[in-house]
């Protein structure tokens, strides 16, 4: 993959140190998502930086559903992600669900309890709070934390067998009510839920908590270095205390940052909210930070690759400006999509001294960027299609478009020098005339005179219509889940964020093409045609516009 001069980031560090030192021959990493929504471009740095350490240090990378609580998890949920992780361009080792380990789990939990390390709880989730304490207070032991271990080993037996209402007991681990390491304070390892999950069924009432279960899951696995969002970094204690007390495979924990864009949101459950109450259509709405989102409006997988590489691996929560990932996919796109004339907005332009049945074709050049596109013969007839906004009846001086009496090129083909309009009784242009000048084939006059302007154009008769969706950022204000102001983030929603336009007139050539084809369309962005096409009606998503506010800002950076 491209992604080749990765410079030596604090985690890469770290494993440079356990190798040098021979505590790990092989590097085995993981990306443990929970199957509860679909996974955005924050999972796709976490997904780039496990397979991409893996892959650098030829060791091995897991997938694995972290699917512990039976609740909001789903099965769809299990097939997008895997799904995405493979669109991203990565293959995993072994393919896991953590519900596989519940029996292990059961028994080492046991273990615990046997050594004297965890004991079943009956306070009430009020009481167990109350008597946790805070952070400048230290908590109280439970009334129960002496029981013997065979009354433990009974009651969470009895727990397993269901014999328990939901919520009247826990299984926790006995550490330390006083530790100002608030996780340590006696956390739970067990809950009783009466719920049947997506895999096991009805097979389990009681469900481990994601402290207890991760680093399990991580050891089971070998996992050598368990790599996680610094949310976690106060848990690390507790996950290497589990993995102490069982004397089972170390892993360990490191964090770094999470990636937080600008003018979006990067959280499943405020994505959720989008989906479930309406704001958006869909998990894959091209305006969702959604991997699956960003493939439907066309962003390339190594656009997302190039960015999550760029932006590196941080120890600081920071807030990424969107403009980088926009340039990204600019540079991707700039060099593999294929350019195409489409007319958004299209009047019609007669040239009246072109023979009525005359066709021409000129070649088209499909990519400057890359000469192995080659060349595609494109239709040119007396009517066309122009942009109504590269017209102007009045233009100021500096306006190098269309109007009365001036002369442009058409991209490729004449030069023409518009005549007059045709408006209908509103006075609306319905029409623009024309004559081309016979001598400038290709687009360049034999006498040397400078014309600046320069339009796209498709041939009426070779082109069809077709809905055309451009999009804005989703959300207008810049951290949309600050919340300083005190309103839901949903307030700052872009009502802009999705405009559609229909009767877009694109080449016919483009029929050729299917869902999830990514082009240029000259002066105008980049295309992808949207899964919503049908044989009638064709519908092309605006991946992103021309102009790239980071590199004006920035300079070209690599
Ligand atoms: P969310 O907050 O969106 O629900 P999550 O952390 O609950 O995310 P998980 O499915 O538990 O989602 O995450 C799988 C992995 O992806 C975890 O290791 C998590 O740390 C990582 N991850 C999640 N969000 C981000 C992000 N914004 N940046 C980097 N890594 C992330
Ligand atoms: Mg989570």
């Amino acid at each position: 993959m491209e992604e080749t001069n990765i410079s030596r980031d604090f985690i890469r560090e770290i494993i440079d140190a356990d190798i040098a030192s021979g505590k790990h021959s092989e590097i085995v990493t993981r990306f443990p998502p929970e199957p509860n929504g679909y996974l955005h471009i924050g999972h796709a740095k976490s997904i780039c930086t496990n397979f991409g350490i893996a892959a650098e240090f030829a060791g091995r990378c897991n997938l694995r559903f972290d699917d512990t609580n039976p609740v909001k998890e789903d099965i769809e949920y299990v097939e997008a992600i895997e799904n995405d992780v493979k669109w991203l361009g990565f293959k995993w080792d072994t393919l896991h669900f953590a519900s596989d380990y519940f029996d292990r789990m059961y028994m080492l939990a046991e273990q615990l309890i046997s050594k004297g390390l965890a004991y079943v709880c009956d306070l009430s989730p009020e009481d167990t709070r109350a008597y946790r304490g805070t952070l400048t207070k230290p908590g109280r032991n439970s009334p129960f934390r002496n029981r013997s271990v065979e009354e433990n080993l009974e009651l969470f037996r009895r727990m397993k067998d269901g014999e328990f209402a939901e919520g009247s007991r826990t299984l926790r681990a006995k550490i330390d009510m006083t530790s100002p390491t608030m996780c340590l304070r006696d956390p739970h390892m067990y809950r009783i839920l009466h719920k049947d999950h997506h895999r096991t069924g009805s097979k389990w009432c009681i469900y481990p908590m994601y402290d207890f279960a991760h680093c399990l899951e991580d050891s089971t696995e070998g996992i050598t270095h368990s790599i996680c969002t610094l949310e976690f970094e106060v848990n690390r204690p507790l996950y290497n205390w589990y993995l102490e007390k069982l004397d089972i495979f170390r892993s360990r924990q490191i964090e770094f940052a999470r990636l937080n864009l600008s003018y979006t949101v990067l959280s499943k459950r405020f994505l959720r909210k989008l989906v479930e109450e309406g704001f958006v259509n869909g998990w894959d709405d091209p305006r969702m930070p959604t991997i699956s989102g960003l493939r439907r409006r066309g962003v390339p997988a190594a656009a997302i690759r190039s960015f999550c590489s760029i932006i590196g691996l941080a120890k600081r929560n920071s807030t990424v400006d969107i403009a980088l990932f926009e340039h990204s996919i600019r540079e991707k796109l700039n060099k593999t999509a294929p350019r195409a004339m489409s007319v958004l907005n299209p009047v019609k332009l007669v040239i009246e001294n072109y023979p009525e049945d005359r066709t021409e074709h000129f070649d088209y050049v499909v990519n400057p960027e890359d000469e192995s596109a080659g060349t595609r013969a494109t239709p040119f007839t007396k009517e066309l299609y122009i942009e109504r906004d590269d017209f102007m009846e009045d233009p100021p001086r500096k306006f190098f478009r269309m109007g009365p009496g001036r002369e442009v090129r058409l991209r490729y083909a004449y030069l023409v020098t518009c005549t007059g309009v045709i408006k209908d009784e509103d006075g609306n242009i319905t029409e623009i005339r024309c004559t081309y000048d016979p001598d400038t084939k290709g687009g360049n006059a034999p006498d040397g005179r400078r014309v600046k302007g320069t339009l796209h154009w498709v041939s009426a008769a070779h082109s069809f219509p077709a809905e055309v969706r451009l999009y804005d950022r989703l959300f207008n204000k810049e951290n949309p889940m600050d919340n300083e102001d005190g309103v839901d983030f949903t307030s700052h929603l872009n009502p802009g964020s999705l405009s559609t336009v229909t009767n877009c007139m694109v080449e016919d050539h483009m029929k050729n093409n299917e869902p999830g084809y990514v082009c240029q369309f000259e002066r105008k962005g980049y295309f992808s045609i949207d899964p919503d096409s049908t044989p009638e009606k064709m519908v092309f998503n605006r991946t992103i516009t021309l102009r790239d506010s980071w590199k004006k800002l920035h300079g070209k950076k690599k």
